[in-house]
């Protein structure tokens, strides 16, 4: 596929280069609704781990509810399954932002157009919570909300669970308006039973602990 990108603006475009593609923008276009989503399969990384070399997309098949793992389409029964490659290998990088769109967000069709180089099929992100603009970068993604609006946010911190690098996650506190998470200050106290359990509360909705030892009760809302 040729794929073409906006300026990192969360607008991708897709140009068909084999018979196959043909026939798979083709099925798209009858299969998804403009706004529809791509269903998302799984991808093939390079052997850093973390470059992505093909995404692998379904349009118009229904979700199985019992995942078959033979195939990395199998999450879908029927539609039109593509391995999205880049033809160019320049444009080999747009795959991995195009991963991140389909894992965190959702690759959306946007319609159709056309100029001098032939058909060209439009895909964007997800929004922003905030403004309703494209997202585009992985922050984006994690957190719905687009760097502008996340920039200008004037933060609202609670206890929270915060996303770290490599997808792990950890304690801290998230902004309620834009979602951007920072770790707990170097001398937060550990210690602080409430603290602690107000993180708990947001995880799983536990909303008083009982010392095991003293059998002091520390409540969640007690402020
Ligand atoms: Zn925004
Ligand atoms: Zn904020």
């Amino acid at each position: 596929m040729i794929i073409t990108t906006g300026n990192s603006s969360g607008l991708w475009g897709l140009r068909s280069a084999t018979a196959a593609e043909v026939a798979w923008l083709d099925a798209l276009s009858e299969a998804l609704p403009i706004g529809g989503e791509l269903g998302y399969c799984g991808s093939d990384y390079a052997d850093d781990g973390t470059t992505v070399t093909a995404v692998y997309l379904n349009v118009g098949g229904l979700v199985r509810a019992n995942r078959i793992f033979d195939s990395p389409f199998g999450k879908y029964a029927g539609g039109d399954n593509l391995v999205l490659v880049a033809t160019d290998p320049s444009q080999a990088h747009y795959l991995t932002d195009i991963r991140a769109t389909c894992f965190f967000s959702a690759f959306t069709y946007l319609g159709r157009a056309a100029d001098e180089a032939g058909d060209i099929w439009l895909f964007g992100s997800g929004r922003c919570e905030l403004c309703s603009g494209l997202l585009a970068t992985l922050p984006d993604f994690v957190s719905s909300v687009c760097r502008t609006c996340a920039t200008n946010c004037p933060h609202t911190f609670e206890p929270g669970i915060i996303q770290g690098g490599g997808l792990t996650e950890r304690l801290g506190e998230v902004c309620s308006r834009c979602h951007a998470g920072r770790g707990l200050p170097d001398d937060f106290d550990l210690t602080d039973r409430e603290h602690r359990l107000r993180l708990v509360r947001a995880r799983v909705g536990i909303s008083a602990v009982i010392d095991r030892n003293t059998g002091e009760i520390t409540r969640a809302d007690d402020d």
